[in-house]
């Protein structure tokens, strides 16, 4: 059955995908993102493709810019059943220089330097906000239209360093396990009026976000890159399409009984120790 399906921050590399992905079924898609281009790109290609989709301009942290979409959806494609929670990120701001912290440290006066000492509360609030309030915002609007309607859902998108923190960046992985914890709260919240509530939970995918962390500008890979790959059993990043059937099933009433769970999609990532 064809559902109205909106997914934030679908201008970007991993929600198009998505976006694409649900249209293809015959669903209709609301892509919204920060960035109109984006996000009007992304519909045009579905709708070329022989979809059905609007890109709609919406800031996942302020609620009158939602309840603005909101109007635009329900207007052009009817009340929406599904929301993919898509928008997110990480801010420098939020990010130590080095994964540990040594003595000498404190006394490196390198410009951009940062320690934990460092951290500007800017950039974690940022990183919180983008991340956790620009779920649960959307989920307000979004799920008005949901309640007491059969086959609805939420999709969430965490993370693996909600299950355990990556180095370097505390603020994104603190966000990202505020997302999968909510995730829960909200599945068992929603359990009397037939919304699910679900996550994904990617592991390692090269994206314009961490392209820069990850390889170098010959496309080799940094350190850090390399050091993902070797605690990958799989051996390799995600490609975005692997994190297309686990949302199609999540999406569906095939999973009418799932709710509450964070997917890993990590090429076994988070089931290694390393050892
Ligand atoms: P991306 O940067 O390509 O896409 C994010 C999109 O969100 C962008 O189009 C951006 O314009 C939009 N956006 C940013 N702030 C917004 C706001 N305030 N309101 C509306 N839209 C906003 O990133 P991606 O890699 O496709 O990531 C998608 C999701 O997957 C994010 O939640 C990210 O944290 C998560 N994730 C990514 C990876 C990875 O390896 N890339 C791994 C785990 C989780």
């Amino acid at each position: 059955m064809s559902k109205v399906i909106v997914l934030t921050g679908a201008g970007g590399v991993l929600c198009s995908t998505l976006a694409k992905a649900l249209a293809k079924e015959g669903h209709k898609i609301a892509v919204l993102d920060l960035r109109i281009e984006a996000a009007i790109k992304v519909a045009d290609e579905i709708n070329a493709d022989g979809g059905v989709a609007i890109g709609v301009e919406a800031n996942v942290l302020e609620k009158d810019s939602l309840v603005a979409a909101k109007l635009v959806i329900n207007e052009k494609l009817g009340a929406c059943d599904i929301l993919v929670n898509g928008a997110g990120g990480n801010h420098p701001l939020g990010t130590t220089s080095n994964p540990f912290l040594e003595v000498a440290d404190l006394e490196n006066t390198t410009e951009g330097f940062k320690t934990f000492f460092d951290l500007d509360p800017n950039g974690i609030e940022f990183t919180f906000n983008l991340n956790f309030i620009g779920t649960l915002l959307p989920t307000q609007v979004f799920a008005t239209d949901m309640v007491g309607k059969k086959g609805c859902s939420v999709l969430n998108i965490s993370s693996m360093n909600a299950f355990t923190p990556l180095t370097k960046i505390p603020a994104y992985s603190g966000a990202k396990a505020a997302v999968s914890n909510f995730t829960q709260w909200l599945a068992v919240h929603f359990s009397k009026v037939g919304i699910r509530v679900n996550a994904l939970a990617p592991g390692f995918f090269l994206t314009d976000q961490n392209r820069t962390l990850l390889t170098n500008a010959d496309g080799s890979l940094t350190p850090r890159g390399n050091t993902i790959i070797e605690q990958t059993p799989m051996g390799r990043y995600g490609e975005p399409e692997d994190l297309i059937s686990t949302t199609l099933w999540l999406c569906d009433d095939a999973s009418s009984f799932v709710t509450g769970v964070v997917v890993p999609i990590d090429g076994g990532f988070s089931a290694f120790s390393g050892v």
